[in-house]
């Protein structure tokens, strides 16, 4: 089969045109917001180490003319990125331990991680692959083959995780060819995907879309991630309320910024927002401690805290359990 690149081959839909508006020039992104042209070149160096890039729907919920928005924060590069802090690494996950075949990772029991795409919509100042080699990983359908026998030959994995990057970034097409080829393998019985993109490119959530993901025999899940209530736009409440009426388990996990959420009543309307929604909040992150990211740290001991208000003002289903990833233990750990 002749390899074409996913999204060389993209239609003209709306969420293609969507990605191609998106913002990646720090001064229009300044500009957009009446920004003082002073925070430029903070912004440029810091998106010489990771690049900027904002979807307009996005934008659009940020409050103009406000450096401390807790949108913005997430996006906008600063100088402290290029602080070089102690205990801060590369690979601060050990996710290169991990992997199994190209594009497949795995550490926990039963469950299977697929690199499915190396970009995203958006690109999240803390995030924790920001430094992640996506360059070895598969582009073409063919190179998946390794991590599909690697798949078929254990049947100890149960769910196959589609992350990345964002798996969403995939076309239709491309998407229906990967599941299609993991649905042939008999033990898989449930699918998760990690995406950020019905939260900040909500016109990825489509009909056809969540057809693809729910043909299949396998129950399926869908792990969102928004950090602070205002991302729950009147946009991206329609595609969340999509996904759930489509039949799939929706879960959200956010991480604990400094300067975005780490207040109660912040996490608290995020989480009531989402049980509205019909999305559980399933995940706090605590952050991990990824090179550039410091600024972002908060205390585990506000952590503790915050949770501790969350369950005094929420039902237990509300309240996300406040988990942090150490490296070579065997399931996220809980911060207790
Ligand atoms: C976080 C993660 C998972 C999923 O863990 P859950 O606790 O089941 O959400 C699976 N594989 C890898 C490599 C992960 O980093
Ligand atoms: S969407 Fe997720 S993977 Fe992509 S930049 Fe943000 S945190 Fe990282």
């Amino acid at each position: 089969m002749p390899s074409r690149d996913p999204l060389l081959m993209a239609s003209h839909s709306d969420w293609h045109r969507s990605l191609a508006e998106a913002i990646r020039d720090p001064l229009v992104l300044l500009q957009s917001l009446g920004l003082p042209r002073s925070l430029l070149p903070a912004a440029q160096a810091g998106a010489g180490t990771f690049p900027l890039m904002v979807p307009r729907s996005y934008l659009a919920r940020m409050e103009p003319q406000n450096p401390a928005d807790p949108l913005l924060r997430q996006v906008l590069p600063l100088s402290a990125e290029l602080v070089d802090a102690a205990g801060f690494s590369h690979d601060a996950v050990g996710d290169q331990s991990a992997r199994r075949a190209p594009g497949m990772l795995h550490k926990y029991a039963g469950r299977a991680l697929l690199i499915a795409a190396g970009v995203c919509a958006i690109n999240c100042r803390y995030c924790f692959r920001r430094h992640y080699p996506y360059g070895i990983e598969p582009r073409r359908m063919e190179d998946w083959e390794p991590a599909l026998r690697e798949l078929a030959a254990d049947s100890s994995i149960h769910e196959i995780i589609l992350s990345g990057g964002d798996p969403l970034m995939l076309t239709d097409a491309r998407l229906s060819q990967l599941l299609g080829r993991l649905a042939e393998i008999p033990h898989l019985s449930r699918l998760r995907v990690h995406s950020r993109l019905p939260i900040v490119l909500p016109d990825r959530v489509t009909p056809p879309l969540i057809e693809l993901l729910t043909q299949h025999s396998w129950a399926t899940y869908m792990v969102v991630h928004a950090n602070h209530p205002r991302e729950l736009s009147e946009d991206c409440r329609l595609a969340l309320r999509h996904l759930v009426r489509g039949g799939m388990t929706v879960l959200n996990q956010a991480v604990l910024l400094r300067g975005v959420n780490d207040n109660a009543d912040t996490l608290t309307r995020l989480c009531e927002d989402l049980v509205n929604l019909g999305v559980l909040p399933y995940y706090l992150n605590q952050l991990d401690r990824v090179a550039g990211t410091s600024h972002f740290e908060v205390p585990v001991e506000t952590g503790k805290a915050l949770i501790a208000e969350l369950r005094r003002r929420l039902p237990g289903y509300a309240v996300p359990s406040y988990v942090q990833e150490i490296p070579g233990e065997l399931h996220k750990t809980p911060v207790v």
